[in-house]
Protein backbone atom coordinates (compact mmCIF):
# COMPACT_ATOMS: atom_id res chain seq x y z
CA UNK A 1 0.00 0.00 0.00
CA UNK A 2 1.41 3.24 -0.77
CA UNK A 3 0.15 6.91 0.56
CA UNK A 4 -0.04 10.21 -1.23
CA UNK A 5 -1.03 13.42 0.25
CA UNK A 6 -4.87 15.19 0.09
CA UNK A 7 -3.28 18.22 -1.67
CA UNK A 8 -1.71 16.12 -4.24
CA UNK A 9 1.84 17.30 -3.82
CA UNK A 10 4.27 14.14 -5.60
CA UNK A 11 4.44 12.06 -2.70
CA UNK A 12 4.76 8.59 -2.82
CA UNK A 13 5.15 6.90 0.35
CA UNK A 14 5.47 3.85 2.63
CA UNK A 15 3.92 3.24 5.89
CA UNK A 16 7.12 3.87 7.92
CA UNK A 17 7.78 6.79 6.52
CA UNK A 18 3.80 8.37 7.09
CA UNK A 19 4.16 6.66 10.63
CA UNK A 20 7.26 8.68 11.20
CA UNK A 21 6.28 11.84 9.49
CA UNK A 22 2.94 12.65 10.16
CA UNK A 23 1.75 15.89 8.15
CA UNK A 24 2.38 15.89 4.35
CA UNK A 25 5.44 18.18 3.07
CA UNK A 26 2.68 20.15 1.19
CA UNK A 27 0.76 20.90 4.17
CA UNK A 28 -1.91 17.86 3.44
CA UNK A 29 -2.84 14.78 5.46
CA UNK A 30 -1.38 11.11 4.19
CA UNK A 31 -4.23 8.56 3.03
CA UNK A 32 -4.04 5.40 1.46
CA UNK A 33 -4.04 5.72 -2.13
CA UNK A 34 -7.44 3.15 -1.58
CA UNK A 35 -9.49 1.27 1.08
CA UNK A 36 -9.02 -2.21 0.34
CA UNK A 37 -12.53 -3.64 0.57
CA UNK A 38 -13.38 -7.18 2.26
CA UNK A 39 -15.87 -9.17 1.24
CA UNK A 40 -18.75 -11.59 2.61
CA UNK A 41 -16.54 -14.93 3.38
CA UNK A 42 -13.57 -12.45 4.98
CA UNK A 43 -16.08 -10.61 7.33
CA UNK A 44 -17.24 -14.21 8.53
CA UNK A 45 -13.69 -15.23 8.93
CA UNK A 46 -13.06 -12.20 10.96
CA UNK A 47 -16.18 -12.38 12.91
CA UNK A 48 -14.65 -15.25 15.06
CA UNK A 49 -11.11 -13.42 15.38
CA UNK A 50 -10.20 -11.93 18.65
CA UNK A 51 -8.88 -8.72 19.04
CA UNK A 52 -5.24 -8.45 18.25
CA UNK A 53 -5.84 -11.22 15.53
CA UNK A 54 -8.99 -8.73 13.88
CA UNK A 55 -6.45 -6.03 14.05
CA UNK A 56 -3.53 -7.72 12.47
CA UNK A 57 -5.86 -8.69 9.55
CA UNK A 58 -7.04 -5.18 9.30
CA UNK A 59 -3.51 -3.74 9.77
CA UNK A 60 -1.84 -5.72 6.93
CA UNK A 61 -4.01 -4.41 4.61
CA UNK A 62 -2.40 -1.04 4.91
CA UNK A 63 1.00 -1.78 5.62
CA UNK A 64 3.25 -3.87 3.67
CA UNK A 65 7.22 -2.40 4.67
CA UNK A 66 7.33 -3.87 8.43
CA UNK A 67 7.66 -7.50 8.24
CA UNK A 68 4.47 -9.75 9.29
CA UNK A 69 5.93 -12.23 12.00
CA UNK A 70 6.96 -8.34 13.73
CA UNK A 71 3.76 -6.87 12.74
CA UNK A 72 1.46 -9.56 14.27
CA UNK A 73 4.04 -9.81 17.76
CA UNK A 74 3.99 -5.72 18.00
CA UNK A 75 -0.22 -5.97 18.03
CA UNK A 76 -0.19 -9.16 20.19
CA UNK A 77 1.44 -7.21 22.77
CA UNK A 78 0.06 -4.23 22.19
CA UNK A 79 -4.09 -5.23 22.51
CA UNK A 80 -3.48 -7.11 26.14
CA UNK A 81 -5.76 -8.15 28.43
CA UNK A 82 -3.69 -7.19 30.99
CA UNK A 83 -3.58 -3.79 29.43
CA UNK A 84 -7.04 -2.94 28.10
CA UNK A 85 -8.69 -4.80 31.50
CA UNK A 86 -10.83 -7.59 29.27
CA UNK A 87 -10.62 -10.34 26.59
CA UNK A 88 -12.89 -8.43 24.19
CA UNK A 89 -10.30 -5.49 24.59
CA UNK A 90 -13.63 -3.26 23.78
CA UNK A 91 -16.39 -4.74 25.01
CA UNK A 92 -19.64 -3.92 24.51
CA UNK A 93 -22.50 -3.24 26.54
CA UNK A 94 -26.26 -2.51 26.13
CA UNK A 95 -28.02 0.71 27.39
CA UNK A 96 -31.49 0.06 26.06
CA UNK A 97 -33.13 -1.99 23.11
CA UNK A 98 -31.18 0.43 20.35
CA UNK A 99 -28.50 1.81 21.78
CA UNK A 100 -25.28 -0.28 22.91
CA UNK A 101 -22.41 1.43 24.02
CA UNK A 102 -18.90 -0.02 22.61
CA UNK A 103 -16.54 0.78 25.45
CA UNK A 104 -12.96 2.00 24.43
CA UNK A 105 -11.97 3.14 27.84
CA UNK A 106 -10.20 0.32 29.79
CA UNK A 107 -7.25 1.53 28.54
CA UNK A 108 -4.17 3.09 30.82
CA UNK A 109 -5.57 6.48 31.01
CA UNK A 110 -9.35 5.50 30.20
CA UNK A 111 -9.48 7.48 27.60
CA UNK A 112 -10.22 6.11 24.37
CA UNK A 113 -6.71 7.90 23.22
CA UNK A 114 -5.52 4.94 24.64
CA UNK A 115 -6.63 2.39 21.43
CA UNK A 116 -4.61 4.23 19.01
CA UNK A 117 -1.42 5.72 21.34
CA UNK A 118 -0.76 2.56 22.43
CA UNK A 119 -0.09 0.78 19.57
CA UNK A 120 1.46 4.14 18.13
CA UNK A 121 4.46 3.48 20.72
CA UNK A 122 5.40 0.05 19.61
CA UNK A 123 5.13 1.42 16.21
CA UNK A 124 7.52 4.25 16.56
CA UNK A 125 9.90 1.57 19.16
CA UNK A 126 10.36 -0.88 16.46
CA UNK A 127 10.95 1.50 13.57
CA UNK A 128 13.61 3.89 15.62
CA UNK A 129 15.23 0.32 16.98
CA UNK A 130 15.42 -0.58 13.01
CA UNK A 131 16.84 3.12 11.62
CA UNK A 132 18.71 3.05 14.64
CA UNK A 133 17.22 6.54 15.09
CA UNK A 134 16.29 8.82 18.72
CA UNK A 135 12.66 10.58 18.52
CA UNK A 136 11.93 13.56 21.11
CA UNK A 137 8.18 13.91 20.87
CA UNK A 138 7.03 17.68 21.68
CA UNK A 139 3.14 18.00 22.79
CA UNK A 140 1.35 20.56 24.42
CA UNK A 141 -1.89 19.14 26.43
CA UNK A 142 -4.64 20.20 28.56
CA UNK A 143 -5.41 16.66 29.46
CA UNK A 144 -6.38 13.51 27.86
CA UNK A 145 -3.86 13.66 24.97
CA UNK A 146 -0.61 14.60 26.85
CA UNK A 147 -1.31 11.08 29.68
CA UNK A 148 -2.53 8.68 26.50
CA UNK A 149 1.04 9.55 24.70
CA UNK A 150 3.17 9.13 28.07
CA UNK A 151 1.71 5.93 29.08
CA UNK A 152 2.27 4.62 25.47
CA UNK A 153 6.04 6.53 25.45
CA UNK A 154 7.33 5.64 28.86
CA UNK A 155 10.13 3.56 29.38
CA UNK A 156 10.38 2.83 25.32
CA UNK A 157 14.01 2.87 24.15
CA UNK A 158 14.97 5.90 21.67
CA UNK A 159 11.92 7.90 22.72
CA UNK A 160 12.02 11.00 25.06
CA UNK A 161 8.22 12.88 25.38
CA UNK A 162 8.23 16.69 26.57
CA UNK A 163 4.49 17.58 27.14
CA UNK A 164 3.77 21.26 27.95
CA UNK A 165 0.43 21.73 30.07
CA UNK A 166 -0.75 25.08 31.17
CA UNK A 167 0.03 25.76 35.10
CA UNK A 168 -3.17 24.69 36.91
CA UNK A 169 -5.98 24.41 34.65
CA UNK A 170 -5.65 20.40 34.29
CA UNK A 171 -7.71 18.94 36.76
CA UNK A 172 -6.23 17.56 39.74
CA UNK A 173 -7.11 13.81 38.53
CA UNK A 174 -5.13 14.94 35.17
CA UNK A 175 -2.25 15.86 36.63
CA UNK A 176 -1.68 13.37 39.06
CA UNK A 177 -2.15 10.83 36.35
CA UNK A 178 0.77 12.31 34.38
CA UNK A 179 2.83 13.95 37.11
CA UNK A 180 3.05 10.56 38.97
CA UNK A 181 4.77 8.67 36.47
CA UNK A 182 8.75 8.49 37.14
CA UNK A 183 9.59 7.08 34.31
CA UNK A 184 13.68 8.75 32.89
CA UNK A 185 11.78 9.56 29.40
CA UNK A 186 8.73 11.28 30.27
CA UNK A 187 9.29 14.95 30.88
CA UNK A 188 6.25 16.86 32.38
CA UNK A 189 6.89 20.87 31.87
CA UNK A 190 4.43 22.84 33.41
CA UNK A 191 3.78 26.02 31.63
CA UNK A 192 2.98 29.57 32.98
CA UNK A 193 -0.11 30.56 31.28
CA UNK A 194 -2.97 28.74 29.00
CA UNK A 195 -3.34 25.90 27.25
CA UNK A 196 -3.16 28.12 24.19
CA UNK A 197 0.38 29.78 25.40
CA UNK A 198 1.69 25.73 25.70
CA UNK A 199 0.51 24.94 21.85
CA UNK A 200 2.15 28.40 20.04
CA UNK A 201 5.36 27.39 22.04
CA UNK A 202 5.25 24.14 20.39
CA UNK A 203 4.59 25.60 17.17
CA UNK A 204 7.07 28.20 17.90
CA UNK A 205 10.01 25.20 18.03
CA UNK A 206 8.35 23.15 15.36
CA UNK A 207 8.88 26.27 13.11
CA UNK A 208 12.75 26.06 13.81
CA UNK A 209 13.42 24.00 11.13
CA UNK A 210 17.36 23.62 12.34
CA UNK A 211 16.27 23.20 16.10
CA UNK A 212 14.03 20.21 14.78
CA UNK A 213 16.41 18.77 12.69
CA UNK A 214 19.18 18.98 14.84
CA UNK A 215 17.06 17.31 18.15
CA UNK A 216 14.87 15.12 16.15
CA UNK A 217 11.20 16.89 17.03
CA UNK A 218 8.40 14.57 16.23
CA UNK A 219 4.66 14.61 17.20
CA UNK A 220 1.71 12.52 18.21
CA UNK A 221 -0.76 14.05 16.72
CA UNK A 222 -3.92 13.14 16.20
CA UNK A 223 -3.39 13.41 12.35
CA UNK A 224 -1.05 10.39 12.40
CA UNK A 225 -2.74 7.94 9.78
CA UNK A 226 -1.52 5.37 12.48
CA UNK A 227 -3.40 6.85 14.68
CA UNK A 228 -6.45 6.41 12.72
CA UNK A 229 -5.73 3.14 11.43
CA UNK A 230 -5.31 1.59 14.56
CA UNK A 231 -9.32 3.47 15.65
CA UNK A 232 -10.66 1.47 12.58
CA UNK A 233 -10.26 -1.91 14.50
CA UNK A 234 -12.90 -1.59 16.73
CA UNK A 235 -15.25 -0.86 14.44
CA UNK A 236 -14.99 -4.17 13.52
CA UNK A 237 -14.94 -5.90 16.83
CA UNK A 238 -18.23 -3.78 17.65
CA UNK A 239 -20.10 -4.43 14.62
CA UNK A 240 -19.15 -8.10 15.49
CA UNK A 241 -20.17 -8.52 18.84
CA UNK A 242 -23.73 -6.64 18.16
CA UNK A 243 -24.55 -8.76 15.37
CA UNK A 244 -25.04 -12.54 14.58
CA UNK A 245 -24.72 -12.42 11.06
CA UNK A 246 -23.25 -9.75 8.30
CA UNK A 247 -26.67 -8.75 7.09
CA UNK A 248 -27.57 -6.27 9.79
CA UNK A 249 -26.69 -2.65 8.97
CA UNK A 250 -25.72 -0.51 12.67
CA UNK A 251 -25.47 2.87 12.78
CA UNK A 252 -21.92 4.20 14.70
CA UNK A 253 -22.69 7.79 16.98
CA UNK A 254 -19.45 9.29 17.85
CA UNK A 255 -18.55 12.17 20.30
CA UNK A 256 -16.40 13.65 17.84
CA UNK A 257 -13.68 16.93 18.52
CA UNK A 258 -10.68 16.66 15.87
CA UNK A 259 -13.01 14.18 13.41
CA UNK A 260 -10.11 11.33 14.09
CA UNK A 261 -12.90 8.89 15.65
CA UNK A 262 -15.38 9.36 12.93
CA UNK A 263 -13.12 9.46 9.98
CA UNK A 264 -11.73 5.86 11.13
CA UNK A 265 -14.85 4.93 10.84
CA UNK A 266 -15.50 6.23 7.32
CA UNK A 267 -12.64 3.98 6.76
CA UNK A 268 -14.47 0.66 8.39
CA UNK A 269 -17.37 1.83 6.13
CA UNK A 270 -15.42 2.59 3.37
CA UNK A 271 -13.62 -0.85 3.27
CA UNK A 272 -17.82 -2.63 3.56
CA UNK A 273 -18.18 -3.37 7.16
CA UNK A 274 -22.47 -2.60 6.77
CA UNK A 275 -22.70 0.94 8.78
CA UNK A 276 -26.09 2.48 8.43
CA UNK A 277 -25.30 6.09 9.45
CA UNK A 278 -22.17 7.54 10.88
CA UNK A 279 -23.91 10.06 13.12
CA UNK A 280 -21.63 12.89 14.54
CA UNK A 281 -22.28 14.46 17.37
CA UNK A 282 -20.41 17.43 18.61
CA UNK A 283 -21.02 19.74 22.12
CA UNK A 284 -21.46 23.48 22.00
CA UNK A 285 -18.21 23.82 19.72
CA UNK A 286 -20.37 23.00 16.88
CA UNK A 287 -17.72 23.73 13.71
CA UNK A 288 -18.65 20.30 12.58
CA UNK A 289 -22.83 19.86 13.40
CA UNK A 290 -22.66 22.95 11.16
CA UNK A 291 -20.76 21.88 7.94
CA UNK A 292 -23.10 18.15 7.99
CA UNK A 293 -26.06 20.21 7.98
CA UNK A 294 -24.69 23.02 5.70
CA UNK A 295 -21.92 22.32 3.66
CA UNK A 296 -20.51 25.76 4.78
CA UNK A 297 -16.97 24.42 7.16
CA UNK A 298 -16.17 28.07 8.96
CA UNK A 299 -12.95 27.65 11.62
CA UNK A 300 -13.58 29.64 14.98
CA UNK A 301 -11.45 31.83 16.66
CA UNK A 302 -10.05 30.61 19.70
CA UNK A 303 -11.99 33.50 21.56
CA UNK A 304 -15.29 31.61 20.06
CA UNK A 305 -14.52 28.03 21.28
CA UNK A 306 -16.02 27.68 24.09
CA UNK A 307 -15.30 25.77 27.39
CA UNK A 308 -17.65 22.84 28.01
CA UNK A 309 -18.52 19.80 30.52
CA UNK A 310 -17.56 17.43 27.43
CA UNK A 311 -13.91 19.60 27.87
CA UNK A 312 -12.12 16.89 25.00
CA UNK A 313 -14.55 18.08 22.21
CA UNK A 314 -13.81 21.46 22.66
CA UNK A 315 -12.17 22.15 19.24
CA UNK A 316 -12.00 25.31 17.00
CA UNK A 317 -11.38 23.44 13.88
CA UNK A 318 -11.03 19.74 13.07
CA UNK A 319 -8.00 18.77 11.91
CA UNK A 320 -8.21 15.39 10.49
CA UNK A 321 -11.48 16.64 8.59
CA UNK A 322 -9.78 16.70 5.31
CA UNK A 323 -8.79 13.32 5.20
CA UNK A 324 -13.08 12.76 4.86
CA UNK A 325 -13.16 15.89 2.45
CA UNK A 326 -11.11 14.33 -0.14
CA UNK A 327 -12.85 11.56 -0.68
CA UNK A 328 -16.01 13.30 -0.37
CA UNK A 329 -14.85 15.60 -3.28
CA UNK A 330 -14.23 12.42 -5.24
CA UNK A 331 -10.21 12.78 -4.38
CA UNK A 332 -9.78 15.80 -6.39
CA UNK A 333 -6.82 16.87 -4.73
CA UNK A 334 -7.04 20.09 -6.34
CA UNK A 335 -10.17 21.24 -4.91
CA UNK A 336 -8.59 20.14 -1.42
CA UNK A 337 -5.69 22.85 -1.91
CA UNK A 338 -8.45 25.31 -2.96
CA UNK A 339 -11.19 24.86 0.43
CA UNK A 340 -7.78 24.36 2.65
CA UNK A 341 -4.73 25.22 1.45
CA UNK A 342 -6.55 28.85 0.34
CA UNK A 343 -10.04 29.26 1.56
CA UNK A 344 -9.67 28.38 4.75
CA UNK A 345 -6.29 29.76 5.69
CA UNK A 346 -7.22 33.05 4.04
CA UNK A 347 -11.14 33.74 5.08
CA UNK A 348 -11.40 30.73 8.15
CA UNK A 349 -13.66 29.24 6.46
CA UNK A 350 -15.20 27.62 2.86
CA UNK A 351 -18.41 26.33 1.11
CA UNK A 352 -18.83 23.81 -0.39
CA UNK A 353 -21.27 23.54 -3.86
CA UNK A 354 -24.94 22.30 -3.68
CA UNK A 355 -23.63 19.72 -5.21
CA UNK A 356 -20.66 18.25 -3.27
CA UNK A 357 -23.13 19.57 -0.29
CA UNK A 358 -25.37 16.41 -1.71
CA UNK A 359 -22.99 13.46 -1.95
CA UNK A 360 -22.68 13.96 1.95
CA UNK A 361 -25.47 11.42 2.05
CA UNK A 362 -23.78 8.81 0.14
CA UNK A 363 -21.12 8.64 2.57
CA UNK A 364 -23.78 7.75 5.65
CA UNK A 365 -22.86 11.28 7.71
CA UNK A 366 -25.61 12.72 10.10
CA UNK A 367 -24.95 15.29 12.50
CA UNK A 368 -26.11 16.42 15.84
CA UNK A 369 -25.37 18.74 18.94
CA UNK A 370 -25.38 18.52 22.75
CA UNK A 371 -24.82 21.23 25.03
CA UNK A 372 -24.44 21.24 29.15
CA UNK A 373 -28.01 20.64 29.40
CA UNK A 374 -28.64 17.74 27.14
CA UNK A 375 -25.66 16.49 29.06
CA UNK A 376 -27.00 16.38 32.45
CA UNK A 377 -30.22 15.44 31.53
CA UNK A 378 -28.55 11.90 29.36
CA UNK A 379 -26.83 11.09 32.40
CA UNK A 380 -29.26 11.25 34.97
CA UNK A 381 -31.79 9.58 32.46
CA UNK A 382 -29.16 6.80 31.52
CA UNK A 383 -28.23 6.48 35.58
CA UNK A 384 -32.10 6.59 36.94
CA UNK A 385 -33.36 4.23 33.79
CA UNK A 386 -30.76 1.72 32.95
CA UNK A 387 -28.32 1.93 35.90
CA UNK A 388 -25.77 2.99 33.79
CA UNK A 389 -23.10 5.07 34.58
CA UNK A 390 -22.00 7.19 31.48
CA UNK A 391 -19.15 10.09 31.00
CA UNK A 392 -20.57 13.81 29.64
CA UNK A 393 -18.44 13.07 26.36
CA UNK A 394 -20.49 9.54 25.68
CA UNK A 395 -23.50 11.39 26.78
CA UNK A 396 -23.42 13.91 23.98
CA UNK A 397 -23.36 11.00 21.70
CA UNK A 398 -25.98 9.25 23.46
CA UNK A 399 -27.71 12.50 23.15
CA UNK A 400 -27.58 12.27 19.59
CA UNK A 401 -27.70 9.07 18.71
CA UNK A 402 -31.37 8.65 20.22
CA UNK A 403 -32.14 11.46 17.41
CA UNK A 404 -31.18 9.96 14.49
CA UNK A 405 -32.26 6.43 15.36
CA UNK A 406 -33.76 4.39 12.64
CA UNK A 407 -36.66 1.91 12.33
CA UNK A 408 -34.99 -1.46 12.66
CA UNK A 409 -31.79 -0.19 12.93
CA UNK A 410 -29.80 -0.29 16.33
CA UNK A 411 -26.97 2.27 17.19
CA UNK A 412 -23.94 1.32 18.57
CA UNK A 413 -22.38 5.32 20.64
CA UNK A 414 -18.68 4.91 21.19
CA UNK A 415 -18.02 5.27 24.66
CA UNK A 416 -14.95 7.51 24.56
CA UNK A 417 -14.35 8.44 28.57
CA UNK A 418 -14.96 6.16 32.12
CA UNK A 419 -17.26 8.98 34.36
CA UNK A 420 -14.04 8.87 36.64
CA UNK A 421 -12.65 12.08 35.80
CA UNK A 422 -16.07 13.99 35.91
CA UNK A 423 -16.97 13.71 39.51
CA UNK A 424 -18.49 16.87 39.45
CA UNK A 425 -21.15 16.53 36.44
CA UNK A 426 -21.40 12.97 37.37
CA UNK A 427 -22.68 13.95 41.24
CA UNK A 428 -24.82 16.23 39.58
CA UNK A 429 -26.27 14.25 37.32
CA UNK A 430 -26.91 11.19 39.57
CA UNK A 431 -26.39 12.02 43.24
CA UNK A 432 -23.15 9.17 42.94
CA UNK A 433 -19.80 9.04 42.91
CA UNK A 434 -18.04 7.45 39.98
CA UNK A 435 -16.80 4.47 40.76
CA UNK A 436 -12.82 4.42 40.38
CA UNK A 437 -10.59 1.42 39.64
CA UNK A 438 -8.28 -0.26 41.67
CA UNK A 439 -5.28 1.46 39.35
CA UNK A 440 -5.96 4.55 40.76
CA UNK A 441 -6.33 4.28 44.02
CA UNK A 442 -4.50 6.95 45.92
CA UNK A 443 -3.46 8.40 42.82
CA UNK A 444 -3.48 12.28 44.16
CA UNK A 445 -1.24 11.09 46.79
CA UNK A 446 1.70 9.79 44.74
CA UNK A 447 4.76 12.06 44.74
CA UNK A 448 4.84 13.52 41.16
CA UNK A 449 7.44 14.87 39.07
CA UNK A 450 7.33 18.09 36.76
CA UNK A 451 9.20 21.11 36.32
CA UNK A 452 7.95 24.49 35.71
CA UNK A 453 9.22 26.27 32.88
CA UNK A 454 9.06 29.85 31.43
CA UNK A 455 6.25 30.67 29.06
CA UNK A 456 9.06 30.92 25.96
CA UNK A 457 10.24 28.62 23.18
CA UNK A 458 13.56 29.89 24.36
CA UNK A 459 13.47 28.43 27.69
CA UNK A 460 10.99 24.94 26.34
CA UNK A 461 14.63 24.93 23.27
CA UNK A 462 17.11 25.15 26.66
CA UNK A 463 15.24 22.10 28.20
CA UNK A 464 15.17 19.85 25.73
CA UNK A 465 18.52 20.37 24.31
CA UNK A 466 19.90 19.58 28.29
CA UNK A 467 17.54 16.28 28.62
CA UNK A 468 17.01 14.98 24.92
CA UNK A 469 18.77 12.40 23.43
CA UNK A 470 20.27 13.72 19.86
C1 LIG B 1 -10.25 13.05 21.91
C2 LIG B 1 -11.58 12.77 22.48
C3 LIG B 1 -12.76 12.93 21.72
C4 LIG B 1 -12.74 13.44 20.29
O1 LIG B 1 -12.20 12.52 19.38
P1 LIG B 1 -11.72 12.97 17.92
O2 LIG B 1 -11.03 11.82 17.36
O3 LIG B 1 -10.80 14.15 18.16
O4 LIG B 1 -12.95 13.37 17.17
C5 LIG B 1 -13.98 12.62 22.31
N1 LIG B 1 -14.04 12.20 23.60
C6 LIG B 1 -12.94 12.05 24.36
C7 LIG B 1 -13.09 11.61 25.78
C8 LIG B 1 -11.67 12.32 23.84
O5 LIG B 1 -10.59 12.17 24.62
Amino acid sequence: MRYVSTRGGSVDRRFSEVLMEGLAPDGGLYVPTCYPTVDEVTLQRWRCLPYAELAFEILSLYIDDIPSDELRAIIASTYTPETFGSAQIVPLRKLDESIALLNLSNGPTFAFKDMAMQLLGNLFEAELGRRGAQLNILGATSGDTGSAAEYAMRGKQNVQVFMLSPRDRMSLFQQAQMFSLMDKNIHNLVVEGSFDTCQDIVKAVSADLAFKRQYNIGTVNSINWARLLAQVVYYFSGYFQATNDNSERISFCVPSGNFGNICAGHVARMMGLPIAKLVLATNENDVLDEFFKTGRYRARASSETMVTSSPSMDISKASNFERFAFDLLGRDAQRVEQLFGMELSQRGQFRLTDQETASIARYGFVSGKSTHVDRLRTIADAWQRHRNMIDPHTADGVKVAREHLLPDTRAIVLETALPLKFEDIIREATGQEPPRPAAVAGLEQRPRRCEVVAPSAEAVMAYIARHCNA
